[in-house]
């Protein structure tokens, strides 16, 4: 009776949470372990999101909504996708859904049959190959390196495509590598797509607002308007507002994805949390300021964390335009240590949890998330650099 289904025989356990949790475990156990696995900022959620969060609860807001979210809460994404994206969307093809993580699920779920192929590439956000093969359908892998800024070329792409293929999955910038893709490469990239109609894409941006380079976030719903009706494009406030533990993310496409990925939300979680959603809407139609004093910190902390990795022997990173995580490259290493999930046990075991770069289908080397308080990095930093010396 203790048999699990063949879908979730097909998964595996997120890596990035095993580290987590082991980290976790060996500080209950008294060890000090600085976390850089986790990928979550450590500001704290704005002030004003919090007292929406508290005047929800104050006035009853603690019944369903509608499935695909309230009216308050779409309105408010469709200003951030007009505002922070340049694409102009109404509320009717938006979906909020429990986290960014909820709305690729039902995405994926709602179209691949066994058969399809899912062109994802690598290094790769650790949850797309696992929903992919959940749903049956296959991963095939499109390789880059950091001489390419970790970004996939129109040729690759063009040779990738067969008629197996349903889904393209985009995240730019990325996770975990930081790879931002350019307004002219994104239309490069649309103009393969453009020959291959049955072709969808699923545009992860949900780190767009933390971008180091400055100008306009670039996104191919916005470069390619002509391909809007088979591009999902995915966002939230989990990163960019510090809200990872509310649960909500905001997605953009055609009404007819929307709705068939509503119908599945309807019989799975149903409505995203009313007060979280409350949140959001206060966090996406309120004061961005901040924004721009977070955006400074992360940069100032990727400098640091640059500099100090490329200048210990054996490791190297480029400097990523996005996110908070450097792809750092640790093959000179592996005669010493095997592999990079050994590596990574012995940075555990000098104090710092980091997750292997083999997690991500890349390496071999390790990710760290510089989204941890500057003397932390500070710490940590030094630990790697004791543990390889
Ligand atoms: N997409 C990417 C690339 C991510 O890194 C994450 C979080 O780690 C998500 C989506 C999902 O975010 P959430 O479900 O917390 O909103």
């Amino acid at each position: 009776h203790r048999t699990t289904s063949q879908a979730l025989g097909r998964i595996a356990p997120s890596r990035t949470n095993a580290m987590t949790d082991r980290a976790i475990e060996l500080r209950a156990q008294g060890r000090d372990i600085i976390s850089l696995s986790v990928g979550e900022p450590d500001f704290s959620t704005p002030a004003h999101v919090i007292a929406a969060a508290k005047a929800a609860l104050d006035a009853g807001q603690t019944r369903y909504t509608a499935v695909p979210g309230t009216q308050a809460l779409r309105e408010a994404a469709a200003l951030h996708f007009r505002r922070d994206l340049g694409l102009a969307v109404g509320p009717s093809q938006v979906i909020v859904t429990a986290g960014g993580k909820q709305a690729i699920f039902e995405a994926l779920l709602a179209t691949l049959d066994p058969g399809d192929a899912v062109l994802i590439p690598s290094p790769w956000w650790v949850s797309y190959p696992e929903i992919v093969r959940f749903a049956g359908a296959d991963v095939v892998d499109l390789p880059t390196q950091a001489a390419g800024g970790f970004r996939i070329t129109p040729a690759q792409l063009a040779a990738a495509i067969t008629p197996a293929t349903r889904w393209l999955l985009l995240n730019s910038p990325g996770n975990p590598t930081g790879a931002t893709y350019p307004a002219h490469e994104l239309r490069a990239l649309g103009d393969v797509l453009r020959r291959h109609p049955r072709v969808l894409v699923l545009s992860d941006d949900i780190y767009a607002p933390l971008r180091y380079g400055g100008g306009q976030h670039a996104t191919l719903a916005v470069e390619c308007p002509d391909l809007q009706d088979r591009i999902l494009t995915v966002s939230g406030v989990s990163k960019s507002h510090a809200m990872t533990g509310f649960r909500i993310g905001v997605s953009a496409g055609p009404e007819w994805l929307v709705k068939a990925m509503a119908k599945l939300q309807s019989h799975n979680s149903g409505n995203p949390c009313s007060i979280a959603q409350a949140a959001a809407t206060a966090a996406l139609a309120g004061p961005q300021d901040f924004l721009a004093d977070w955006r400074e910190r992360f940069r100032a902390r990727r400098d640091k964390v640059v500099a100090a990795i490329n200048a210990i022997p054996g490791l190297s990173t480029p400097v990523p335009d996005g996110a908070f995580y450097c792809m750092i490259d640790a093959a000179p290493l592996m005669p010493r240590f095997g592999d990079d999930e050994a590596l990574a046990l012995h940075l555990l075991e000098h104090g710092v949890a980091v997750v292997a770069a083999s997690a991500f289908g890349g390496g071999p080397g390790f990710r760290i998330s510089f989204a941890a308080d500057d003397a932390m990095l500070d710490e940590a930093l030094r630990r790697i650099a004791a543990a390889l010396r």
